[in-house]
């Protein structure tokens, strides 16, 4: 463990905040750990306590990235803690970045990258249960997601269900950067995106309710479009960028890990946005029965998120939410040992 005290700040800051990140020396904490140390995540005013995991045998790497994080004399970093210890990590955490996960490889099945990330998901569940503040906000970030939030939370007991949460806000923007290109519209001009379900390709990015400029468009977008370009590309992205970059998808996920946790901790100012959340907290609203992590549309405000509600949904969109649906409940089925009743 090694640990570093930064620079005396001033008075108009508010107290320091500790952020874990597991995963610290992947891909996406390389650029996750610099957006939330320049203040993008919690703004120039919140001071940071980086708390950064990753295993023994990379803890020579972990060191090199906090060598540069230093580096970066970010004056909103106050301390930065790396360390293979949980209960160093974990320690009165008030946000967690789950990010940490095996990846997958070659000839490996589904099933064998379930077990084995579930694995790590029940050791991280146990050790925010046990170390973490109780009103701790998690992002799972490691594949597959919504089963990993789902395990984790099933082993932290004594942290309220609603602040486990994973993370389609890389689909939900995807799908915005698609439109907005098929539109010729900035993405800050388009609402009301939903993406439903799994983070896998049976997510279902649904412009139903989109609108452009506060009106409602879906009757002006081509219909072949919509179903034969847009759904697809935006499920199959993740492919196509490991396909062009013979790497995953790293800063795009970074930069959507920070907006995710940004709305919920500051509000998505009344915009649609979309988040993996416990499918308890609604009652099988939408058909998706409880004891799921499913990506619904939410509205954050004071550091809570609301299901939008009242959405009328057609037969198109029933059918793929149970497709989602069934693949997530086979997910489960598959690590059920991993799940604390
Ligand atoms: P990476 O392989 O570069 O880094 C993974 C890190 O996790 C490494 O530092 C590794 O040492 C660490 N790790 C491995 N086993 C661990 C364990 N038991 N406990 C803690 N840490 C462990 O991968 P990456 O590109 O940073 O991606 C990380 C994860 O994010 C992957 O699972 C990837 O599939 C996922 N991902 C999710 C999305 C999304 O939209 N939800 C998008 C892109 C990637």
């Amino acid at each position: 463990m090694f640990k570093v005290l930064s620079r005396a700040f001033s008075q108009q800051l508010k107290d320091p905040v500790r952020v874990v990140v597991t995963g610290g020396s992947g891909q996406i904490a390389y650029s996750l750990l610099f957006r939330i140390a320049s203040g993008s995540l919690l703004g120039e005013n919140q001071p940071v306590i980086l708390q950064i995991y990753d295993l023994p045998h990379m803890q020579a790497a972990l060191r090199g990235v906090v060598m540069e994080l230093l580096d970066g004399a970010f004056p909103l970093v106050h301390e930065i803690v790396a360390s293979d210890l949980p209960e160093t990590i974990y320690a009165n955490a008030d946000y967690a970045f789950l990010v940490g996960a095996k990846p997958r490889g070659p000839g490996m099945e589904r099933g064998d990258l379930l077990k084995q990330n579930g694995e790590i998901f029940v050791k991280v569940g146990q050790a925010l249960d046990k170390y973490a503040n109780k009103n701790v906000k998690v992002l799972a970030v490691g594949n597959p997601v919504n089963t990993n939030a789902l395990i984790a939370m099933s082993n932290a007991p004594s942290i309220p269900k609603e602040n486990f949460t994973a993370m389609t806000r890389l689909d939900h923007n995807r799908a915005l950067c698609q439109l907005g290109t098929y539109l010729n519209a900035k993405v800050t001009d388009i609402g009301n995106i939903a993406v439903w379900g799994n983070h896998s390709p049976t997510m279902f990015p649904d412009l139903s309710y989109v609108t452009l400029n506060g009106d409602k468009i879906r009757g002006k977008i081509d219909n072949t479009w919509y179903e034969k370009e847009f759904i697809p590309v935006v499920q199959q992205r993740g492919t196509a960028i490991i396909a062009a970059r013979k790497a995953s998808s790293a800063a795009s996920a970074a930069s959507a890990a920070v907006d995710h946790v940004r709305d919920w901790a500051i509000g998505s100012n009344g915009n649609w946005v979309s988040m993996a959340v416990p499918s308890d907290l609604y009652n099988g609203e939408y058909g998706v029965p409880p004891g799921l992590i499913f990506s619904y549309p939410v509205v954050c405000v004071n550091g809570a998120y609301q299901l939008v509600k009242g959405l009328k949904l057609d037969e198109f969109q029933q059918n793929k939410i149970k497709v989602t649906v069934n693949e997530l409940l086979k997910e489960k089925e598959a690590v059920a040992d991993l799940i604390r009743k």
